[in-house]
C-alpha cells in the first residue's frame, strides 16, 4: 500500500490540463499541483470535455485521489484588492477559477490571499479578502478555498497566523475554507524551521493561532533567504536556510496525512529524488 503521504510537485499542464497527471506519475508522485489556466492572464477559454475527461482519466491511471490535486489559481487575481472595479474583476476570476476545479471533480482550489497595495487598512483589506471567499462559496458547493501563507513581500497579507485566523473568521462556511502551508513562506515570514525544535515551537503556534484543523495541504519548498527576510525565493531542498531537519519533522506530523504536499523547489530535474527522500522521512506511516 502506498504511504498515506500525499507527496509530489507543481507540474505543468503545458498543452492541456490532461498532461498534468501524466507529468506527475513520472516523478513517482501520488499528490500534485497544476494551473488550470494561464496563471498570468485574466482570460481562458472554459475546458473542453474532452480534456476533462482525459484529466480524470490520467488521474486513475496514474493512481492518484482528486483530494491529492491542488490547484493554483491565477498570480494575479487580488481578492483584497483596493480598488471596486479592480475588486470585482479578482472577485470574477476567483470564481471561474473555482468552476473549473468543479467541472474537473477537484475538492481544494489554493490561492494567496491578496494585497493592500499601501492604500488601504489592513483590517479592511483582511476583510475584503474573507468577503471575496464568502462570495465565491456561496456560488459553488464542493470546493475547498485553500488560502496560502505568503512570505509578507511587498503589501501582501498573509503572512503571519493572526492574519490567517482573521480571515477564516470572516468565513461564514468554516467547512470550506482552509490552509496550505507553504515552508518557504512561513521562514521568510518569520517563524524559524532551522532545526526540530525550532520547528515544533512554530508548528505549535500555527495549531494555537489558526488550528490544525484548517491544515488542508503543504507546499515543500527551502528557502534562499534568511528567516524573516520576508522575500520569497525558494531552494531545493535542504539547500537553503530552512536545511533538512524540517522536512523530517513534517513528513511525522499527524496533521499532514492524507493532504497534498507539493514541491514548488527551483530544480525540477531532481523532483523525483526529493520526492524519495520525503517518502524515506515518515518513520510510522
Ligand atoms: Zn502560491
Ligand atoms: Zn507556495
Amino acid at each position: 500500500m502506498r504511504s498515506s503521504r500525499w507527496i509530489g510537485a507543481h507540474v505543468s499542464a503545458a498543452g492541456g490540463i490532461e498532461n498534468a497527471p501524466i507529468n506527475a506519475k513520472a516523478i513517482g508522485a501520488n499528490a500534485f499541483a497544476l494551473f488550470t489556466k494561464n496563471q498570468r492572464r485574466w482570460q481562458a477559454a472554459p475546458l473542453a470535455q474532452e480534456s476533462i475527461e482525459k484529466f480524470k482519466e490520467n488521474c486513475k491511471e496514474a493512481n492518484i485521489a482528486s483530494s491529492a490535486i491542488l490547484p493554483h489559481d491565477s498570480y494575479l487575481i487580488n481578492l483584497g484588492h483596493p480598488d471596486n472595479l479592480q475588486l470585482e474583476k479578482s472577485r470574477t476570476a476567483f470564481f471561474d477559477e473555482m468552476q473549473r476545479c468543479e467541472q474537473m471533480g477537484l475538492s481544494l482550489l489554493n490561492f494567496h490571499p491578496g494585497s493592500h497595495l499601501r492604500k488601504l487598512p489592513i483590517d479592511d483589506c483582511l476583510s475584503r479578502i474573507s468577503q471575496s471567499i464568502n462570495m465565491a462559496l456561496e456560488r459553488s458547493s464542493n470546493v475547498t478555498a485553500v488560502i496560502e501563507n505568503t512570505a509578507g513581500q511587498g503589501s501582501n497579507l498573509g503572512h503571519s497566523f493572526e492574519q490567517l485566523a482573521q480571515i477564516i473568521d470572516g468565513v461564514e462556511d468554516r467547512s470550506r475554507v482552509g490552509i496550505c502551508i507553504d515552508t518557504c513562506h512561513m521562514f521568510a515570514a518569520g517563524y524559524d524551521l532551522s532545526s526540530t525544535e525550532a520547528c515544533r515551537e512554530s508548528f505549535k503556534l500555527f495549531d494555537h493561532i489558526v488550528g490544525y484543523q484548517y491544515l488542508r495541504a503543504m507546499h515543500l519548498n527551502d528557502s534562499k533567504t534568511p528567516l524573516n527576510s520576508r522575500v520569497d525565493r525558494h531552494e531545493s531542498l535542504g539547500l537553503g536556510h530552512i536545511g533538512k531537519e524540517a522536512f523530517s519533522f513534517i513528513m511525522n506530523l499527524e496533521a499532514t496525512k492524507n493532504i497534498p504536499m507539493v514541491l514548488e523547489t527551483i530544480n525540477s530535474d531532481i523532483w523525483q529524488d526529493e520526492i524519495n527522500w520525503l517518502r524515506s522521512l515518515t518513520h510510522n506511516n
